[in-house]
């Protein structure tokens, strides 16, 4: 064995310690409590989210809180299939906290067979009581496949793989 060896398993043995600390002292910390536990309520908590984005009066939020609880895990209460497009930031326009939502985005926000099954999981192990499809004016992604369509030409290659079945 080389000192090279020896110093990576030193680290790892280190490394394995403190993952054991830490999974010891984080047994005792709160688990997240979800805030919204039927439907109806998850909807309308996105709703009143949307209201003060929309109002530009968003909850002042102190990102760091909650996050040792969130580190144990996870309870959003909705689940949220949006366009990836970089103006559209659920978290933002519901103005919810991290941990609330559970997000699936590709572009054009339409569902694919991966983004189904993490929808799935988002409903059955996670426990979301809603699940919004969040579109929204001048997609890039929507505006690209109907000009393709009208025009009779192709779709650029990466917007035909995420339309294929
Ligand atoms: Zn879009």
């Amino acid at each position: 064995m080389c000192n090279h060896c020896l110093t990576r398993r030193s680290l790892f043995s280190v490394g394995m310690g403190a993952l054991a600390v830490t999974a010891s002292v984080s047994a005792v910390r709160a688990q997240p409590v979800r805030s919204a536990d039927t439907p109806d309520a998850a909807l309308a908590r996105l709703v009143e989210g949307n209201a003060r984005y929309v109002a530009g009066k968003l909850n002042e939020r102190d990102f760091s809180a909650g996050r040792a609880a969130r580190a144990q895990g996870q309870a959003p209460f909705a689940a949220i299939l949006g366009c990836a497009d970089s103006r559209v930031a659920p978290e933002l326009a519901f103005d919810q906290a991290p941990g609330e939502l559970f997000v699936v985005r590709v572009a054009g926000n339409f569902v694919t067979p991966d983004g189904l099954g993490s929808l799935e999981y988002g409903a059955a192990v996670l426990g979301t009581k809603v699940i919004m499809v969040l579109g929204h004016t001048s997609c890039g992604a929507v505006n690209a496949t109907v000009e393709a369509l009208q025009k009779g030409n192709t779709l650029p290659v990466i917007l035909l793989a995420l339309s294929a079945p």
